[in-house]
């Protein structure tokens, strides 16, 4: 199979499809508890409902969380070896962008031959681009970029997945030549606030293995995610006036910021990376009788997150021979599990996506997510999704920027890997 390439008006289409995403508003909301949280993110997803319908997915809807579900039908002739055997796969990016910066009135600035200098935002001249800074943006010298105006976030997170995909959409609708199996497209809503896939039917769906296409760098495939847990640190003192509180009074305050000050050093989000397991505290509220401490564990195995949380009380039984008469409880919570164990149990889902990106002609790289995806949630719900570049950089930022070329050969990869399933599913 020769790799796939799109055509210059089909780059053209693609980029322009991103560039009238980005311009909808779709911000969600971390306060609302609402479904949608925001009632704009519909707004992109009824647009893409019209788009996919004018591609020939007559039966592309809208739900009333907002997800847009698709099909494109498979056109494996009848006798085709991988007929009965080819798996429908399904492709994922969702419409909302983060709540934290803001994202209405996002004026894309398209920069045709990125000439590998620094790049000043047109809108807030405090903000620059700089390859001395961003290895990525000098290894897109001669790029076509988008960037923002400086003062809004742009959105590739993760507008750039979508136009992938609708791109992809696209080309197998331009060459019905091509053999391919039966896709399902899922747009979601609420990814940023953690809720991506609360309403995600996956029966419905109607897949067993999916692609999110939002991550970032040119070939990168993720596979692996944190295991996450909770854990809230009761902390009970005894009030007494202070005036005559000797030898009576039992201070919580001063045995939690003991407690939070005693974290073993090595393993906090500030001292950690890679594959290394933290413990952070992020959350202390309370008085002298009773202070309550937030922690997320976070670990790549299981056994390591039980040590960080084996630490975690080590550290408060000293806290409490240091300060006798305070009283605590532990409370660990699960939160979620490592993608990669559920992703090992049918090791397809990630060899094709290598080979695809291999036949391609670039170089797959493995990464592992310090953070959870939707397709971690997806994964353990039945549905295997590991997490494809989408292109974007600097997310959640008015830095954000994206490399055309990146999300082109994002929406190729995307389908040959369409291709390989096929190829592979052959008996
Ligand atoms: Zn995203």
């Amino acid at each position: 199979m020769d790799p796939i390439r799109l055509t210059a008006e089909e780059r053209k289409e693609m980029l322009d499809r991103f560039l009238r995403y980005v311009r909808v508003d779709t911000r969600s909301d971390d306060n609302s508890t609402a479904s949608p949280s925001t009632p704009v993110q519909k707004d992109l997803s009824r647009m893409l409902v019209d788009e996919l319908v004018a591609l020939g997915c007559a039966d592309a809807a809208m739900d009333e969380w907002g997800y847009v579900f698709a099909t494109v039908p498979g056109n494996l002739p009848q006798g085709h070896p991988a007929a009965g055997t080819v798996p429908t796969i399904g492709l994922l990016a969702h419409v909302d962008t983060y709540f934290g910066t803001v994202g209405a009135g996002v004026k894309p600035v398209v920069i045709d031959r990125y000439d590998g200098g620094d790049i000043r935002l047109s809108g807030d001249p405090t903000q620059v681009l700089r390859p001395s800074e961003e290895p990525n943006l000098a290894a897109c010298k001669g790029h076509q970029l988008v960037t923002t105006d400086g003062t809004t976030l742009l959105g590739a997170d993760d507008k750039a997945g979508v136009a992938e995909i609708m791109t992809a959409v696209a080309w197998l609708r331009a060459h019905p030549e091509f053999p391919h199996g039966r896709v399902r497209v899922a747009f979601t809503t609420d990814e940023e606030v953690g809720r991506g896939t609360e309403h995600f039917d996956v029966g419905a769906f109607g897949a067993k293995y999916a692609y999110t296409l939002d991550g970032s760098d040119l070939g990168e495939v993720e596979d692996e995610t944190f295991c996450a847990d909770s854990a809230l640190v009761v902390v009970e003192g005894r009030d007494v006036h202070p005036g005559y509180a000797k030898g009576r009074m039992v201070n919580a305050v001063r045995a939690a910021a003991a407690l939070v000050s005693r974290l073993p050093e090595p393993a906090l989000p500030e001292t950690t990376e890679g594959r290394q397991s933290y413990l952070h505290a992020y959350d202390v509220r309370g008085d002298v009788t009773k202070v309550e401490v937030k922690l997320l564990v976070r670990a790549f195995t299981v056994e390591e997150l039980h040590e960080r949380e084996d630490s975690l009380r080590a550290v408060v039984a000293e806290v409490e021979a240091a300060f006798p008469g305070v009283r605590t409880t532990v409370t660990v919570k699960e939160q979620y599990r490592n993608m990669g164990f559920k992703l090992a149990e049918d090791p397809r889902v990630m060899d094709h996506a290598f080979e695809a990106v291999r036949r391609q002609g670039l170089t797959p790289s493995r990464k592992a997510i310090r953070g959870g995806t939707d397709g971690a949630r997806l994964s353990y719900m039945g549905l295997l999704t590991p997490n494809v570049w989408a292109g974007g950089q600097n997310f959640h930022s008015v830095r954000e920027w994206v490399s055309v070329e990146w999300m082109a050969a994002a929406a190729e990869t995307t389908v040959a890997l369409l291709g390989v399933w096929v190829e592979k599913s052959i008996p």
